[in-house]
């Protein structure tokens, strides 16, 4: 009998503001000024998991959960695992090592006093852990961070480094880092793990590269969505350049009952249950 692989699904809770490539639209301080809609995509999320009975792992940003208590609320009622996504959002890339404690803390204790429970996952902005900045790891492992999914190794002119390991591994005694999922094909990396390009591809290609993923490698994979990503109605910000324009706003739309098609497709449950406890693990 064919082994059912159980993968990992995963949303950054941050709003259409909150978007590296928007950042230089955005500037921190005008956030408050913004239109709020991130629980908007987020419910949606939290009802398509509930009609398939899933639960999934929302990596939330500090700011968010100061600003939307209710939400942070109704992503642990609903049954979900509760990871921290970093205070405002900034790339690990443009902190030093206290700048990054210092945001990292400030979230983790927003969400643990919200929850009631220990946070033990972080996922840094932008994907942005690479070797300039490995201290990030002993930071959090004495925050108590116990896995981390803050890597994807692809080439993107955002993110990503191309050389990094495709799996998930032990980095630290006692904290596991898990790179967002690729594809290897023709000697290249494919992200499979969601995202623009899950927006952009017909439906059919990334259950495909999924399928194919699970075939040759029988492990798990990690998919991530935002909840901007499910709100075609979010203000669309002008003078952004036509790459950005259109890897944000491409097929918005197309978005919700695609998911809903990959959550019938594959098994799904929370980072913390996928990884934590692999015997697989070197
Ligand atoms: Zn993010």
């Amino acid at each position: 009998m064919k082994k059912i692989i159980t993968n990992a699904m995963s949303v950054d809770v941050e709003d259409y503001f909150q978007v590296s490539a928007l950042s230089s639209k955005f500037p921190q301080k005008s956030w408050g000024s913004q239109q709020l809609r991130v629980e908007i995509g987020t419910h949606k999320l939290l009802n398509l998991f509930e009609h398939h009975n899933i639960k999934g792992t929302f990596f939330a940003l500090g700011w968010i959960a100061e600003k939307c208590p209710g939400l942070i609320k109704a992503i642990i009622d609903g049954g979900h695992e509760l990871a921290c996504h970093g205070n405002l959002h900034q790339r690990v890339t443009d902190l030093n090592k206290q700048q990054f404690a210092e945001d990292l803390y400030r979230a983790k204790s927003t969400l643990e006093q919200l929850s009631g429970a220990g946070i033990i996952g972080y996922r840094a902005p932008s994907f942005s852990i690479n070797e300039t900045n490995l201290w990030a790891f002993d930071v959090m492992k004495e925050l108590g961070i116990e896995y981390s999914s803050s890597t994807y190794p692809i080439k993107h002119d955002h993110y990503g480094v191309p050389d990094w390991p495709r799996g998930p591994y032990q980095v630290l005694d006692g904290l596991i880092e898990i790179p967002l999922t690729t594809m290897v094909k023709f000697g290249r990396s494919f992200p499979i793990a969601g995202g623009g390009y899950f927006r952009l591809l017909p439906y059919a290609l990334s259950r495909w590269a999924l399928r194919s993923f699970h075939e040759k490698e029988q492990r798990s994979s990690v998919f991530y969505v935002h909840p901007w990503e499910l709100d075609e109605y979010q203000p669309v910000v002008q003078d952004i350049g036509l790459k950005t324009r259109f890897r944000h706003y491409v097929n918005l739309h197309k978005v919700e009952p695609r998911l809903s098609r990959l959550l019938s497709d594959f098994n799904w449950s929370t980072m913390k249950d996928v990884y934590l406890n692999d015997p697989k693990l070197d």
